[in-house]
């Protein structure tokens, strides 16, 4: 169902439209890429691969990168409404919303509050060309929710920061050219202040590693999205501090908000296609007229149209203050539960033949589609900040209740 936004949006809807219809790929077009379908997924969802990068650079091109991003810094300065318009019209459409990833998502808007205007006018472009691709690091084995205590340090060198220590979980660090990186410049102050947030190049420009070394971490789904990242020595400008050093943290608030909120608009579209295919799955095993079942979808659909509110609930209080307040830890907390009750449901659903794998030679570990949406929906309740944090976060930022007593002298938590 489309919902009428209004005569703005309309107009933004009816000009989307036929660019799409004019400008999309032939979906059956051969590309010979790897992995088939569910490899060009997913490297259209981090917009790379060599079918999804004509499209990108169609999109770059048609100024449909980065569009929450002020038109001052290359976007087009879409509020909620609009980005909402355009996930549905992209998922009309069959075609990936191709994004610059954490660049687009996390780093650019943290730019875009907290960087200088030499900063704003040198990385912003290079993350709408692709050019900058980042990762993050900011977790390490001893700083996850509690990520102020964290260890890799920063030392001044000159015009450089050199900075060496142990990051973990990054995700798409084999993808990436630059991470985003929290290390402690000033050991000496109360752990949230003595923490600066560097863009540090992952590679020298002779090509070879900045100090880097990646050891890939294989997950339930067979694949290594993340790494453990070793750092030794690894070399940025001062430059390429955010916010001065030592002011680390204010930047990383916003990058979080940004984690946990700055995307709302963006579940719905993914959940509701997941649930219609659920349904059509429903059909196919002659399941769709068992009372338990049609609860269970019933209760699904109930939540994806909640999800998209909340969105644009969301974003609107985004537009309002440019950035995602506490209120965001309710959309983190929401979508990842539903996610893992929902991958629940459908396992369920098929019964048996969930707990067999698709044939394949022995070599390889390929769950289907639906096996790998349950074995990784377990991460999503933990990446980004845990479910229980987001709760704290809710309880005490949003609700205003009285702080955790071992914790009141402390700063909120990740
Ligand atoms: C798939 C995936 C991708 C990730 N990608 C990245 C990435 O790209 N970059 C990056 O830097 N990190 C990344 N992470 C790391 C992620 O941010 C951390 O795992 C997360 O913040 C939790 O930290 P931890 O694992 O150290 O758990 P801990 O903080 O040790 O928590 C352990 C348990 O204790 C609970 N707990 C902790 N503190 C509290 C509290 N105050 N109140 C109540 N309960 C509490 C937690 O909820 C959890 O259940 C990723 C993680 C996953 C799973």
């Amino acid at each position: 169902m489309e919902i009428d936004l209004g005569p703005k949006a309309k107009a933004f809807r009816d000009e989307l439209r036929q660019w799409l219809e004019a400008n999309k790929p032939d979906p059956t077009e051969e590309d010979g890429s790897e992995g088939g379908a569910e490899g060009r997924g997913r490297r259209a969802a981090m917009g790379i691969g060599p079918e999804w990068q004509r499209w990108a650079d169609k999109l770059h091109e048609a100024r449909y990168l980065c569009v929450s991003w002020p038109e001052e810094f290359g976007g087009r300065g879409l509020g909620g409404i609009e980005v909402a318009v355009m996930n549905e019209e992209f998922a009309r459409a069959g075609v990936p919303r191709v994004t610059r990833g954490m660049g687009e998502w996390l780093v650019g808007p943290s730019i875009i509050v907290w960087g200088t205007d030499e900063q704003k006018a040198h990385f912003l472009p290079r993350i709408i060309e692709g050019t900058d691709r980042y990762c993050q690091g900011f977790s390490e084995p001893d700083a996850g929710s509690d990520l102020a205590s964290l260890k890799t340090r920063g030392v001044v060198d000159g015009d450089e920061i050199v900075i060496t220590g142990q990051k973990v979980w990054t995700s798409g660090a084999q993808m990436a050219n630059m991470m985003f990186c929290l290390c402690r410049t000033n050991p000496d102050v109360p752990k949230h202040q003595g923490i600066s947030y560097v863009l540090v190049p992952m590679k020298r420009e002779d090509g070879s590693s900045n100090g880097f070394e990646l050891s890939p971490i294989k997950q339930l789904s067979g694949t290594a999205g993340f790494t453990q990242t070793f750092i030794t020595e690894a070399r940025a400008p001062l430059f390429n501090v955010i916010a001065g050093l030592n002011n680390g943290w204010r930047v990383t608030m916003t990058t979080l908000g940004n984690e946990r909120g700055g995307n709302a608009t963006t579940q719905h579209v993914q959940y509701t296609r997941q649930f219609w295919d659920a349904v059509e799955l429903v059909r196919t095993k002659g399941k769709q007229d068992e009372p338990l079942v049609r609860q269970q979808l019933a209760w699904a659909f109930t939540r994806t149209e909640i999800m998209r509110f909340q969105g644009l609930r969301l974003l609107s209080e985004v537009v309002a203050k440019k950035e995602p307040g506490p209120a965001s830890s309710i959309n983190k907390m929401f979508w990842s539960e539903y996610a893992q009750r929902f991958a629940e449901i459908v396992m369920n659903i098929r019964g048996a033949e969930a707990m067999i794998m698709p044939p394949q030679t022995p070599d390889q570990y390929r769950p289907d589609r639906w096996q790998s949406d349950f074995l990784s929906t377990r991460s999503v309740t933990i990446w980004g900040g845990t479910a229980q944090v987001q709760r704290n976060i809710v309880g005490e930022r949003v609700l205003g209740l009285p702080k955790d007593p071992s914790k009141e002298d402390e700063r909120p938590q990740r």
